[in-house]
């Protein structure tokens, strides 16, 4: 059920470049899954623009956490400038949750999260929930970012205590003091981490022009449909 319920600020972070994290309490008998979204609104908001006070955002948070977390890269646009605004204690309104990306029923199978930027949200979720569950899946991150400072959560996610995970760095503008990847996500890099490519269930989160070059790459790879999840950023 889509419910609506006033939340306050625990935290606010820089986590990488412009790039923001927001800590807020969870309504109590609040229940969500891994890369469900919510919109995020203002009783009453101090700026204003031509455009809606309100976003979708996803919750980076797992389930069972004992707070809710957003991420989002920050801009001139009045919402962010609203949340950006917020100081600990302050209130928001968030309603929801939405959205329908699930997990595979079958723990075995395996799972393969491509991201860029920011939607490192869903696959935080995703991944944490993985770990609370302690599952022996294959669960593979392909995280694509420009340069080393706009990696959000690079500690976390390399240090996720998974059996079978496999966190992947690809850096698209930058070289220097890096040893990970580098360059755009493609068809070499996923069959180089992947091991189960045919059964493996894909996540691809990010802009519709990333996902949309993704879709294109697994199908390349005749990935089938029912493979495929999406949550697409806009
Ligand atoms: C299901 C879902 C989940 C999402 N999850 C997240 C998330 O976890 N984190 C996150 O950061 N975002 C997420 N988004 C995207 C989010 O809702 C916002 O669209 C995004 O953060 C940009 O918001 P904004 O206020 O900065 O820009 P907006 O004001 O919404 O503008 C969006 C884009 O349009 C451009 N624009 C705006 N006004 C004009 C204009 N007049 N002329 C030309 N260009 C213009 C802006 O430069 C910007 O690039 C999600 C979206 C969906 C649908």
């Amino acid at each position: 059920m889509i419910s609506q319920s006033t939340v306050k600020l625990i935290q606010k972070n820089e986590i990488a470049e412009n790039t923001f994290q927001f800590i807020i309490t969870k309504p109590k008998d609040f229940s969500f899954n891994s890369g469900q979204f919510m919109f995020l609104d203002f009783a009453n908001p101090v700026n204003t623009d031509d455009n809606p006070t309100f976003r979708a955002m996803s919750i980076a948070a797992a389930p069972h956490e004992e707070n809710l977390m957003f991420i989002m890269r920050g801009s001139e646009s009045a919402f962010k400038k609203n949340m950006m605004e917020m100081n600990d204690g302050d209130e928001m309104v968030i309603k929801g949750p939405m959205g329908h990306v699930t997990l595979p029923q079958n723990m075995n199978q395996p799972i393969a999260l491509i991201v860029a930027g920011v939607g490192v949200t869903t696959a935080r979720s995703i991944i944490k929930h993985e770990e609370h569950q302690k599952t022996n899946r294959q669960v593979t991150l392909l995280y694509a970012n420009r340069t080393k400072k706009s990696i959000a959560l690079h500690e976390e996610l390399q240090n996720i205590e998974l059996q079978n995970y496999k966190p992947v760095f690809t850096l698209t503008r930058e070289t220097q003091e890096w040893d990970g990847e580098t360059g755009r996500i493609n068809e070499d890099m996923i069959r180089k981490y992947v091991d189960d490519i045919k059964n493996t269930m894909y996540y691809i989160v990010g802009t519709k022009a990333f996902i949309e070059s993704m879709e294109e790459v697994l199908k390349n790879m005749d990935i089938i449909k029912e493979n495929i999840q999406f949550d697409n950023f806009g």
